[in-house]
């Protein structure tokens, strides 16, 4: 009798032990969250990568196109003595022809509302972080920052953006002459402030990594609320701060265009309120597997416990099985998306 009755125990915990709620539930809560993130505008390439974003704990952003619109418009145009607006702008649309960058299509646009006409320079040289340098005939024209005259020998006036907060100075000069300064002016995106404020709330801290000028970013930070802020950096300096930060042990999710390989996640699109909602499936899905990871060796447990006294026999534990394993999947389900509405 003695052996029968440990026999029977012994298939009852194994019938109970089968209760695996990691196997059964943990692939459906991936697949849930997979495809919310997805709703979401995120691609998530594996459960890896979620758990790797629900321990995201610092956020860095860059300014242009992710806290602002990044279509900037020249809201002010300051020439040096004895020279007209019209000049000036006609020659920094000249140097910016060719420019992929906001600051530049800005520029350009600006001649075309002035009806100033801006020629085809016959070269053109971009130096990321800094400006443009570009050549007319026997003219040299360069436009960008304080660092790219600096470079030239070159001091600039009073700060344009003295008069525009969160407004971008770019300066002109022309065969080693200093023009004058245009004051660019971006919009901040309405969700932004809410966005950053919902990290927050989630204990992730901000990060803004600009190479636009001190004062800019700061106006720009503080109207934002983002905690910490550096300015003034070249994208190989924005690239070693975000090493750096990883170094130091932080969970670095990178939004926009700042140096896109150091970081551990990178979402695609701009839109930070997705990114919020991203970290928080992330987050979720990882309570919920946890939740049938303790729940399984729970009712492992119990289902020993139980065999232990003699009080589990096979119908039982079969019982306790698809119970248990049933409730796992449907926690799990939890992560799959509602429908549309
Ligand atoms: P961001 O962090 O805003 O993307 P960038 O690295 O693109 O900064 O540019 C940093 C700075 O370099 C700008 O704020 C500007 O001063 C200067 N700059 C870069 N490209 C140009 C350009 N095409 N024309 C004028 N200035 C430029
Ligand atoms: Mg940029």
């Amino acid at each position: 009798m003695a052996h029968t009755r440990d026999a029977r125990s012994t298939i009852s915990v194994i019938i109970v032990a089968g209760a695996c709620g990691i196997a059964a539930g943990t692939p459906l809560a991936l697949l849930g969250a997979i495809g919310r993130s997805a709703r979401e505008g995120a691609i998530v390439k594996g459960g890896r990568y979620l758990e790797v974003l629900a321990t995201v704990d610092t956020v860095v952003l860059d300014k242009t196109g992710t806290l602002t619109f990044g279509t900037p418009e020249v809201v002010c145009v300051h020439p040096v003595d004895g020279l007209g607006e019209d000049e000036l702008v006609a020659a920094a649309a000249i140097a910016e022809r060719r420019s992929e960058h906001p600051l530049g299509k800005a520029i350009v646009r600006n001649a075309e509302l002035r009806g100033v006409t801006a020629v085809e320079p016959h070269s053109f040289a971009y130096a990321p972080g800094l400006g443009i340098r570009a050549t007319i005939g026997s003219r040299e024209i360069l436009v960008g920052n304080r660092a790219l005259l600096a470079g030239r020998g070159l001091t600039a006036g009073a700060s344009a953006s003295e008069h525009h907060e969160a407004a971008t100075e770019v300066l002109v000069a022309e065969d080693g002459r200093y023009l004058g300064a245009l004051a660019v002016r971006d919009t901040l995106r309405p969700e932004a402030r809410e966005a950053i404020g919902a990290l927050h709330a989630l204990g992730i801290r901000t990060v803004l990594l600009t190479g636009d000028a001190g004062s800019t970013a700061t106006v720009v930070a503080r109207e934002l609320g983002v905690d910490e802020v550096e300015a003034e950096l070249l994208p190989e300096e924005k690239l070693a701060r975000v090493e750096a930060l990883v170094a130091a042990g932080r969970r670095v999710a990178m939004v926009g265009d700042v140096a896109r390989e150091s970081a551990d996640v990178v979402l695609l699109g701009n839109d930070l309120l997705k990114l919020v909602e991203t970290l928080r499936i992330a987050r979720k899905t990882r309570r919920i597997i946890y939740e049938n990871f303790i729940g399984t060796i729970s009712v492992d447990t119990i289902g020993i416990v139980l065999a232990a006294f003699g009080f589990l026999n096979p119908l039982l534990a079969a019982f306790i099985h698809v119970a248990s394993e049933l409730t796992f999947i449907l926690n799990s389900t939890r992560m799959l998306p509602s429908p549309r509405r």
